[in-house]
């Protein structure tokens, strides 16, 4: 028998918090993982790409932990040995950068003596990264020449030796020294020699829609931070630079900084609206109305598989139909080819991305995102392509309950139009109701995304006989006519709505109506 040959660990540094800052190659890996160990300080929203094969274990541990509930280092480092060893490619997933006070050279040099191959893979470390979000910049041609990182805390717990630091004029930038700052700013001016007025800005969270910068001087640092409760993950950065601020802070300025806003999910779509609201400092908060559960009309799917070249047109309303549809094309073990010359029409540019990702160009996408107005031009191409439209054969997959418009207008006409069932819906699980419920109870939502007419029926069902009231309570922001005239008609008053009908043009019809408050002001950001 031979030994199986080890895998190799992957030391990758997951970046501060906002999961859009990972490195191209640090993505890569987490999209390919067999297994992850992830600490603590990692973006969940990077958990979430890694594929649903992987196992993911927690290995994390808090400061504000007790030891006993922490994993110790040495259990981790071999742990990611045993796996190695048992020819497994492991992710080691770490906040920041692997080799910046992350504990990633213990596990490097552990791996090392073991002869385990591994790689490290650079993070976009939290002093830069919160620097940057805080609009701090570290150096400056007449502020600081110079950059020191140092942590708070040293392995045998005593402060950091200021004397180290003794006539250094640059920029000092201390993690994981939350708890001892009064005792760190003393220091830095009795044995550093920094003047007692130099500026210092403690960030929490930094990059994050809770992001939240105090700003003092070395003598009253501890005082503000106490006053204003900051809690960790946070760091410290002390000098002149800090002055910059004032004319640098643009994160936490942006409209919806810090704003809570629910996306309502529907199915598999897309993470687009979250991504958009992240990079404009927002939080999304994403939960399912309903569930979805593959149709059982097994035989009747690969029929139509099978002749699909034989339509002139497949029509797809819904990225969750595009992925359901790949899903079963896959199951099948066909590809694009299987569509033969059949024309493929979008409903909307979302719809039309996703067709690209199967490697389908949308023949045929309407100008405005409405089943009237595709309908409109399935029929035009239908006339210009075919000569007419009666007889013309269109598929339509789709799910189980969809609005009956669009198979009505095209049959209106003489087109044949099969309708194919690839899913169902249920309502969302219990616990993902009383989530939405409490979030609203407790106005722990600014405002909800609603991107469908029938997302507006799922959420108003979900609520029950307090939907009205409940959704009173916060800003309501639709996509388009139709789903606003859908929740008009269930009662609702709805805050905004999109004058494209996509995604953009929705957040920013929600970024006008925040925009008018400032969110900063009311978050305690100095
Ligand atoms: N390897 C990590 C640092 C690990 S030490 C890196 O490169 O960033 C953990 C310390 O990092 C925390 O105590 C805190 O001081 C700092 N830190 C990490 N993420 C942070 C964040 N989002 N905001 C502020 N400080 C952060």
């Amino acid at each position: 028998m031979t030994a199986t040959r080890p895998g190799t660990v992957y030391l990758v540094g997951a970046g501060p918090g906002d999961p859009d800052l990972v490195t191209l190659r640090g993505l890569e890996l987490l999209e390919s993982a067999e297994v992850v160990l992830h600490d603590e300080l990692v973006p969940r929203a990077l958990l979430a790409r890694v594929p649903s094969s992987a196992s993911i274990e927690y290995v994390g541990k808090r400061g504000s932990e007790p030891a006993e509930k922490q994993m110790k280092q040495a259990a981790i480092d071999a742990r990611l040995i045993e796996l190695a060893k048992a020819g497994k490619n492991v992710v080691r997933l770490k906040g920041g950068d692997p080799f910046l006070f992350g504990r990633g050279s213990e596990e490097a040099l552990a791996l090392s003596l073991a002869g385990i191959p591994f790689e490290v893979v650079p993070g976009v470390t939290s002093p830069l990264a919160a620097a940057a979000y805080a609009g701090i910049s570290l150096t400056h041609r007449d502020l600081a020449s110079s950059v020191v990182f140092l942590s708070g805390t040293t392995r045998d717990k005593t402060d950091f030796d200021f004397d180290e630091l003794a006539g250094h004029t640059g920029t000092v930038v201390i993690l994981m020294g939350l708890a001892r700052l009064r005792s760190l700013a003393a220091s830095l001016v009795s044995r550093a020699r920094r003047a007692p007025t130099t500026p210092v800005a403690v960030i929490q969270s930094a990059t994050g829609p809770d992001q939240r910068v105090v700003v003092g001087t070395l003598a009253d640092i501890a005082e503000r931070v106490l006053e204003a409760g900051l809690g960790t993950p946070a760091l410290v950065v002390v000098g002149e630079v800090v002055s910059l601020r004032k004319s640098l802070q643009w994160f936490d300025k942006l409209p919806l900084f810090g704003k809570r806003v629910l996306v309502p999910r529907t199915a598999q779509q897309s993470s687009r609206p979250s991504a958009l609201l992240r990079r404009r400092g927002a939080a999304p908060i994403e939960l399912p109305l309903i569930r979805v559960v593959p149709s059982s009309n097994r035989d009747e799917i690969q029929k139509a598989l099978a002749s699909l070249r034989a339509y002139d047109i497949v029509l797809f309303t819904s990225e969750n139909t595009v992925s359901y549809f790949s899903a079963e094309l896959s199951a099948a073990s066909l590809d694009a080819r299987a569509f033969g010359g059949a024309r493929v029409a979008a409903v909307g540019e979302g719809t039309a991305r996703a067709l690209a990702t199967l490697g389908l160009r949308a023949d045929i996408v309407p100008p405005k995102f409405r089943a009237e107005a595709l309908a409109e031009v399935v029929l035009q191409d239908l006339e210009r392509t075919t000569g007419g439209t009666a007889g013309a054969r269109v598929l339509l997959p789709r799910a189980r309950v969809a609005r009956e418009i669009l198979p009505e207008l095209l049959r209106q006409r003489g087109v044949q139009v099969d309708v194919l069932t690839l899913y169902e819906t249920l309502p969302a699980a219990d616990e993902d109701r009383l989530e939405i419920v409490r979030l609203l109870e407790t106005a722990g939502l600014d405002a909800i995304l609603l991107l469908s007419s029938s997302m507006v029926d799922s959420l108003v069902e979900v609520l029950g006989g307090r939907a009205a009231e409940l959704l009173s309570r916060t800003t309501l922001a639709s996509i388009g006519p139709i789903t606003t005239a859908a929740a008009e008609a269930h009662g609702l008053r709805v805050a905004t709505t999109a004058s494209e009908s996509t995604i953009e043009s929705l957040i920013e019809a929600l970024e006008h109506v925040s925009g008018r408050g400032d969110p900063a002001a009311t978050r305690g950001v100095v």
